[in-house]
């Protein structure tokens, strides 16, 4: 998988500052670098969020399934802007050649897991892609016959892969860094905003230092910030 910033605002830290030194007219200690790690680690910890709506980030994100964009989009604050299975086509169809090769993704779980069949064990991952191998056909078929790809694509599996754009504000990213990096979220959008949360520590590293990376377990939370 693929996480790539296309863009942030620039001296994000810096708007979020002057926004915040706006509603306290607090100007007079306005010193930065210093004086905007200061003010947003206390509205941070107070509670002051709105303030980090000023900042936008957006990411282009490769190499997915459909499964993880199915769960990224359900945060509305976000704003997607994701490869359409409607336009897209994983197959030459009659006037039309493909528009891109069909990729699946295979959890490591399926791949190490042993299925028993008429009585004998068979590879998952095998297993997998037999059944993958015949919806993908199908789809080709489909294609052939004049099916459109939006209706053809009903055969396709969850783990389709499927690129996206998203552009969320900081605030929005800190929530979804939240839920999504939690040991408990789905391996796949957790590794991928595992990804997207180090590039905000880099690019925003007051607003989302309180994020601790547990590299071990591939998880991330916010930490409770006592200064
Ligand atoms: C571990 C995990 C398991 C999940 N399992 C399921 C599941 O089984 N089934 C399922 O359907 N979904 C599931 N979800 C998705 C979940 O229910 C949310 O749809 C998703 O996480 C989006 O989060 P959100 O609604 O908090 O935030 P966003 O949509 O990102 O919004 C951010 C915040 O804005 C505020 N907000 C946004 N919209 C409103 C609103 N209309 N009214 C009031 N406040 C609002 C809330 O404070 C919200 O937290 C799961 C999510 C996680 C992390």
């Amino acid at each position: 998988m693929e996480v790539e910033l296309m863009s942030i605002t620039p001296n994000a830290e810096d708007v979020i500052e002057r926004a915040t030194r706006t509603c306290y007219l607090s100007f007079h200690r306005y010193n930065p670098p210093h004086s905007a790690k200061e003010l947003i680690r206390k509205v941070i910890r107070k509670g002051h969020h709105s303030v980090l709506e000023h900042a936008v980030a957006t990411f282009r994100i490769k190499g997915g399934s459909r499964v993880f964009t199915h769960e990224l989009v359900r945060h509305r604050l976000m704003s997607p802007s994701q490869e359409s299975q409607r336009y897209v086509c994983y197959a030459d169809k009659p006037g039309r050649e493909k528009t891109k090769d069909y990729h699946c993704i295979i959890p490591d779980t399926v791949k190490a897991a042993q299925i028993k069949s008429n009585g004998s064990f068979i590879d998952g991952e095998k297993a997998f892609l037999e059944v993958q191998d015949k919806c993908y056909q199908l789809y080709e078929q489909l294609l052939s016959a004049g099916v459109p790809p939006e209706d053809a694509r009903y055969i396709l599996p969850g783990g389709t892969e499927s690129e996206i754009v998203i552009t969320a504000n900081f605030r929005e990213l800190r929530h979804i860094f939240t839920v999504r990096c939690h040991p408990r979220a789905h391996w796949e959008i957790r590794r991928i905003c595992l990804k997207m949360l180090e590039t905000m520590k880099e690019k925003a590293p007051i607003v989302f230092s309180d994020f601790v990376i547990d590299y071990e377990n591939e998880s991330a939370y916010p930490a409770q910030d006592e200064g």
